[in-house]
Order: C-alpha cells, then sequence, then structure tokens
C-alpha cells in the first residue's frame, strides 16, 4: 500500500506553508496511477492572502538596485540547484517524465534564472539628448506590481522559471499556480529559493485548480499582469477575464509545429529528430514536432525509418533504468491522443507504429501509450487540425516546398517550425514564409535564453526569453527634461 504524502499541505506564501481551505487534490503518479500525495487547493481567499503577500514585499524588493535583485535571485538559483537530487525524482513522481528529462528540465530551469541573473548587469535604457534645443527625454521602466503565473504541467519547472527570472529581474513579485496535477516540485523549488535567500513574499505559490485559484488570480484587483502557459482555449478564456482591468497577459499557448524534409537534407538527421522531437517527454511538449511533410521522391525512406525508431523506443516507468519514454501524464490525455489516432486512422491514415497502450502486463495501471506513426491521414483529419498533445506523429508526402510551406501555414497554429535541407535558399524560403515565433533550420526544438520565443496566431501573444521578456513585465515612461 502507499502511504499518502503530506509534507506539502497546501500553498507557500510569505516565505512559509500555508494550510489552504479547499478541497484536497490527489497527486498521482501517472506510472501506475496511484495518489502518493495530496494537496489542499487554494480557495479565492487563499488566493488573496498570496496576492497581498506579494503586494507587500513589491515596494521593498523594486526599490532595490537592479543587479542586487538578480545577486540575491543568482544565490537563491544556486540554493536550488544543490538539491537537484531531490528535485528530479519528485519531478519524475508526479509528472511521469523519466529520470534524464527531469534532470535536463531543472536544469534549463536554474540555466534560465541564471541567464536574467547576467541580464541584471547589463540593462541599458534609452537617452535623446537633442529633442529641441536644451530638450532631452529619457525613458523609465518601471515594474508592474504583482504578476501572476499560470503554468501547465508538462514543463513544471522550465515553464515557470520562464517567467518568474524576467518578472522578479524586473522589480516584480510573483504569485504562481502550477497545475493541479504537478504542485509539488513547484513548491519545493519556492521553499528552497526562500532557503537560498529570496525574501518573503517575492515569489509565492497557490495550488488548486484552474476554475478555481486560477481564475481567482487572474481576477484579483491587484494583480497586473498574467504570464500563462497552457492550452489555447484557455489562453482565450484568460485574455478575456483579464480584459477586466485592462491587465497585461502574455499567452504561451498550443502549437502544431511542422517539420519539413527537402529531398536535399540529411535523411538521418531528419529522421533522428523527428523522432526525438515528437516523443521526447512523451510526446506532450508546445514545440514537439507534430505534423512531417516530406518530398514525395525520399518519402518511403524517411516514414521507413521513423517508424523503425518509434518502434525500437523503450518504454517504461520514467524512474526506470533504461526507459527512453515515460507515461502520458494523466488517462484523459492519454484518451485524447487515442481518440484524435482512432479518429485519423478511420478516416483513412494508414497506422505504422503503436496506436494504443503497451502490452507490458507490468505498465497496465499507468497511463502508457505506444509511439504512433500514421501516414497520409487526410488533412481534415484531428492529425492535421489539431493539437497532438502525445506521442503520435502523422506524415504526409508532399509535391515540394511550396506545398509543404502551404500545408504548414493551413494550421490556426503558429509556435515552431523546421526545415531540413542543404540548400541555402530553399532555408531562407522556409523560414521568411512560415508563420510561426520559430523557425530552426537543420536542428530542431531547443529553445534558447537568449532568442525571444513565443507563438503566432493562436499560439499566443507576447515573447519569453530574450531581452524582449522584460517587454511585458515592466511599464515604460518617457520623461522629457527641459523646454520651456
Ligand atoms: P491548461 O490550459 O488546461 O492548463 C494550464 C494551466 O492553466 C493550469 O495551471 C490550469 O490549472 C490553469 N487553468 C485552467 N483553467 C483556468 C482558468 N479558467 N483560469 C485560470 N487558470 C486556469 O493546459 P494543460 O493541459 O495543463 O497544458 C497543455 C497545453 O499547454 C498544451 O496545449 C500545450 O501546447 C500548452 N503549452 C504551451 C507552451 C508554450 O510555450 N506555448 C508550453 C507548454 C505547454
Amino acid at each position: 500500500m502507499t502511504t499518502v504524502d503530506t509534507t506539502y499541505a497546501g500553498s507557500f506564501i510569505g516565505g512559509a506553508q500555508h494550510r489552504n481551505a479547499g478541497d484536497a487534490l490527489d497527486v498521482v503518479n501517472p506510472a501506475d496511477g496511484r495518489a502518493f500525495a495530496r494537496v489542499a487547493a487554494a480557495s479565492a481567499a487563499d488566493v488573496d492572502v498570496a496576492v497581498q503577500a506579494a503586494a507587500g514585499a513589491f515596494d521593498a524588493w523594486s526599490e532595490l538596485a537592479v543587479s542586487k535583485r538578480g545577486e540575491i535571485l543568482g544565490r537563491a538559483a544556486h540554493h536550488v540547484e544543490e538539491h537537484l537530487d531531490e528535485l528530479i525524482p519528485l519531478l519524475t513522481r508526479e509528472q511521469g517524465k523519466t529520470l534524464r528529462d527531469s534532470k535536463i528540465e531543472i536544469t534549463k530551469a536554474i540555466d534560465t534564472l541564471m541567464h536574467y541573473v547576467g541580464l541584471s548587469k547589463s540593462l541599458r535604457g534609452v537617452h535623446t539628448p537633442n529633442l529641441d534645443p536644451g530638450v532631452e527625454g529619457y525613458v523609465l521602466r518601471k515594474p508592474l506590481g504583482v504578476v501572476g503565473a499560470i503554468v501547465p504541467w508538462n514543463f513544471p519547472t522550465t515553464l515557470l522559471c520562464n517567467k518568474l527570472a524576467p518578472a522578479l529581474v524586473a522589480g516584480n513579485t510573483v504569485v504562481a499556480k502550477p497545475a493541479a496535477t504537478t504542485p509539488l516540485t513547484t513548491l519545493r523549488f519556492a521553499e528552497l529559493l526562500a532557503d537560498g535567500g529570496l525574501p518573503p513574499g517575492v515569489f509565492n505559490v497557490v495550488t488548486g485548480k484552474g476554475s478555481v485559484a486560477g481564475e481567482a488570480l487572474v481576477t484579483h484587483p491587484h494583480v497586473r499582469k498574467i504570464a500563462f502557459t497552457g492550452s489555447t482555449p484557455v489562453g482565450e478564456q484568460i485574455m478575456a477575464l483579464a480584459a477586466r482591468g485592462t491587465k497585461r497577459v502574455t499567452l504561451e499557448l498550443g502549437g502544431s509545429d511542422p517539420m519539413i524534409i527537402c529531398d536535399d537534407a540529411d535523411l538521418a538527421a531528419a529522421a533522428s529528430a523527428a523522432s526525438m522531437g515528437r516523443f521526447y517527454n512523451g510526446g506532450q511538449a508546445c514545440l514537439a514536432i507534430k505534423r512531417v511533410y516530406v518530398f514525395e521522391s525520399v518519402a518511403d525512406q524517411v516514414i521507413e525509418s521513423i517508424t523503425a525508431k518509434a518502434k525500437r523506443l523503450k518504454v517504461g516507468r520514467g524512474d526506470a533504468e533504461g526507459t527512453q519514454m515515460g507515461p502520458m501524464h494523466t488517462d484523459a490525455q492519454r484518451a485524447e491522443v487515442a481518440g484524435q489516432v482512432t479518429q485519423s486512422v478511420n478516416a483513412g491514415g494508414e497506422l505504422r507504429a503503436g496506436g494504443g497502450a503497451p502490452d507490458d502486463p507490468d505498465l497496465q495501471d499507468g497511463f502508457f501509450y505506444m509511439p504512433t506513426i500514421v501516414v497520409d491521414p487526410p488533412h481534415d483529419s484531428p492529425m492535421a487540425t489539431e493539437e497532438v498533445f502525445g506521442p503520435a506523429l502523422p506524415i504526409w508526402r508532399v509535391a515540394g516546398l511550396d506545398e509543404a510551406i502551404q500545408r504548414a501555414n493551413a494550421s490556426p497554429f503558429g509556435l515552431g517550425s523546421s526545415v531540413w535541407t542543404k540548400d541555402l535558399q530553399s532555408a531562407r524560403e522556409a523560414a521568411n514564409r512560415i508563420e510561426a515565433g520559430y523557425t530552426w533550420i537543420n536542428s530542431r526544438t531547443k529553445v534558447y535564453d537568449e532568442l525571444p520565443f513565443g507563438g503566432w496566431k493562436s499560439s499566443g501573444y507576447g515573447k519569453e526569453h530574450g531581452q524582449e521578456a522584460f517587454d511585458f513585465y515592466t511599464e515604460t515612461k518617457s520623461v522629457v527634461l527641459g523646454g520651456g
């Protein structure tokens, strides 16, 4: 019998654990379907306590020199890093991903904190010396106040730190809400940042459901901005709720990233990228490769190669030796992907691999789904038109680059994309014409802290990463000096 852990009973507010008033939420291990921890959900009143704590900490935090904020955050981030060995298995247990992927994720989250710590030493502003004779202008940049950060379950720590790092360095204070199913790593992360010297109230975490704690955060009158990562329907709902009070929003939403493989590409490298890019994190990544368009002349070879790789992937518990792909995060997520695959195959797609749960009796209680390849499903089937948030890849044969780009752009999403070719002209054409916030040429899915990241169309609004992220956590004011 599994004992239920209640170490983290609720939220983390003002530098300490806070007991929530809401219903108890079970935290389930996706590898065996069993609840192993329980956290009380935050009510609207709990969210209010967190927002008040963040508002109370704002003046002192925002008045520190920016480099001092960076210094404090840097020390706190190092303290988190010293506890990697504890955080990695915790993330695997609540999220399902492999221990290797948990290590990559948390290391990247800390790197992002450190990236903005670095930027805190080099931020400079705008000064215009001669607007009129004897008149000069400069631009002040002020933090917004309390920022609400709402995060999904697929990368609980990196998606948190993409928001936390620029928000804190810019002088804001933060209340974060992790997904209801992945509260634990975020709570421990917050505790470690506080132990590492982040002042009480600067970073708070409320746990609970989106419909209660999430909405309470979005609608709280003292929250000036919501930084949201999650699905497009919820993002649209948040944008509508944030309209009252003209709150700032950044929305990092769903994606259906196309990959175009030209006939002159390094086909072996492209096939490996398709497999890694689709099946990483059980296919549950916003930037996963979700549609492949391959030139007809090389299609058979590429399809065979990707299919062989999908069949070879070792599926198992995230904490088991040698596992390459863990379970899906919830049974509901698995059912959704299974439905999209079944409908697309019934409509005429050819199932080449997977298409169901594994036979292994040891995996029957977990939310496993085998790496799946479907060739040429109709262009109006769910695998073409919807986001497939799991390990199932559709591949289409196309006549050439023009058709591939048109198909790529036919999706309502516009997050990432990639093109595989040795021809510079084709690469430039694809980069110019694909409607997406990122295009990788002969590479895949790696997001750099140095470059702005954010979706076009239904994939969102605003940018994370890069110096650009500061624009979404500050207001500017133009100041004119002199002139009579
Ligand atoms: P989701 O939209 O269901 O939930 C995301 C977060 O929003 C959770 O914390 C949830 O509790 C909260 N929430 C739900 N309803 C809410 C409401 N009414 N008000 C306030 N908060 C609410 O998304 P999910 O299923 O957890 O995550 C998967 C989705 O996230 C996919 O669509 C994926 O593509 C997207 N995603 C996007 C990016 C990106 O950077 N663009 C990155 C990762 C994931």
